[in-house]
């Protein structure tokens, strides 16, 4: 077999690095060291245990991984184009270590920071973003997910304070939160109603349990949420939003972040049946030199150049506040798609090796089942995507 040229050895092909400014890089190697040295080394054990390292929340929040784009209340402030580098990055470690920051910042300080009052923002936001404070969010229910204008748990109100009832289930972090930014009706037969409540950990009528039997994101912690005839104070509502548009608008933000994330999970897949394939010898010769295995490799190369485009444009037009949710909806359809599908094809490279936790491809393979469906099911987007080009709404 005759070696043409050096093989080119990252996965930069098309230079995307040179669309980054020093400081987005800076921040991106920075995660990218921390991943390596303080993630890569627990994750098998915390997947084969089925748990999450908390601990390691100050270590993210001092690298201004929690909140990473809201400015003020001790965070940091940083563009959204680092914000999604840096998911990129903890999700090559694990799609799991992205949930953590992606629910942490996008989901529970995101709604506190955009409409809680004064008191609830200084109250919470310096120490979640400090890591000292974890928070989850609350919309799905056992029976409403793709749906949660549907939800039945309701928060009625009595004097000062709301009464909520309800389950939420599928939860990120749950059971290891010390508040939850729970939504739920006010008027059970309105959806209009909706309304976001911060409810601590503490308060008498909210319990926890954790989901068990995960084949999927087991280095995260996943919950249900029991509240029964729970009581919080009104000012525990978020004030400045009503409807469903308050959940959504958290949402789009976080699917932003798996825009990112997903190509970091691709990019690990690739990396590591790249390795693979260069050293796996099979009729005296490595199997990356078989036509198949390299238009495997073409395939999958094409895909992750694609999807980090994708994500870079999507970063610069969320920075210039020109982004859409459409936009969004391709964007996390797209790559945790090309993530899926790269991560078994990685998978079939290393052969039965493929399916051992030595490598990281099976993780990452699991794992994206989960993001495939989170924050909006791949079908939900494409329903999405549909309704903007047609004009016409086919989710009913
Ligand atoms: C690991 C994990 C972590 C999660 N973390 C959180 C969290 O932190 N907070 C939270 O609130 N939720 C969380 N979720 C829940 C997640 O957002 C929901 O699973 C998701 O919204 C889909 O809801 P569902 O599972 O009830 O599926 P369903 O809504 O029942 O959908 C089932 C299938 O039907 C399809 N479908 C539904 N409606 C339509 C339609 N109109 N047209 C065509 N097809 C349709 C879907 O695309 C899907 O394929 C998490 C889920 C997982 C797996």
């Amino acid at each position: 077999m005759e070696r043409m040229a050096e093989p080119f050895h990252g996965t930069d092909l098309y230079v995307v690095d040179g669309l980054l400014s020093e400081e987005e890089r800076l921040v991106r190697d920075n995660v990218a060291s921390w991943v390596d040295q303080r993630w890569m080394p627990i994750v098998t054990q915390h997947y084969r245990n089925g748990t999450f390292p908390v601990e390691l929340a100050p270590e993210l929040g001092e690298m201004g991984l929690l909140g990473t784009s809201l400015k003020g209340y001790g965070c940091p402030g940083l563009s959204s184009v680092i914000y999604g580098l840096a998911m990129e990055e903890l999700e090559r470690g694990d799609s799991g270590l992205r949930s953590f920051a992606s629910v942490q910042g996008s989901l529970a300080m995101y709604p506190i920071w955009a409409y809680g009052s004064e008191a609830l923002k200084e109250k919470y936001l310096p120490k979640m973003a400090a890591g000292q404070l974890i928070g989850c969010f609350g919309l799905t229910e056992p029976d409403h997910g793709s749906d949660p204008g549907g939800m039945v748990t309701k928060a009625i109100r009595d004097g000062n304070e709301y009464v909520l009832s309800g389950e939420k289930l599928w939860i990120t972090s749950g059971s290891v939160a010390d508040l939850a930014v729970v939504w739920a009706k006010t008027n059970p037969e309105d959806p209009k109603s909706i309304r976001g409540f911060v409810v601590e950990k503490d308060r008498p009528g909210f319990t926890t349990y954790d989901v068990e039997g995960k084949f999927s994101l087991r280095a995260s912690v996943t919950s249900g949420l029991v509240f029964d005839e729970c009581r919080v104070p009104a000012e525990n509502m978020l004030e400045g939003v009503g409807g469903l548009r308050g959940p959504l608008s958290c949402l789009n933000q976080a699917r932003f972040g798996i825009a990112w994330g997903a190509v970091g999970a691709a990019i690990a897949c690739y990396r590591a049946a790249l390795d693979y394939a260069k050293d796996r010898v099979q009729f005296d010769r490595p199997i990356a030199g078989f036509q198949l295995v390299q238009a495997k490799f073409a395939d999958m190369i094409t895909e992750i150049v694609k999807g980090q485009l994708l994500a870079v444009q999507l970063g610069r037009l969320k920075d210039a506040e020109r982004h859409t949710h459409v936009q969004v909806s391709i964007a996390k359809r797209n790559n945790v798609a090309m993530a899926l599908q790269i991560a078994r094809t990685a998978r079939e490279i290393l052969g039965a090796n493929g399916i051992a936790d030595e490598y990281p491809v099976f993780r990452h393979m699991s794992n994206l089942e989960s993001v495939y469906t989170y924050e909006g099911t791949h079908d939900i987007h494409t329903l999405v995507i549909g309704r903007e080009v047609t004009g016409l709404s086919a989710f009913m």
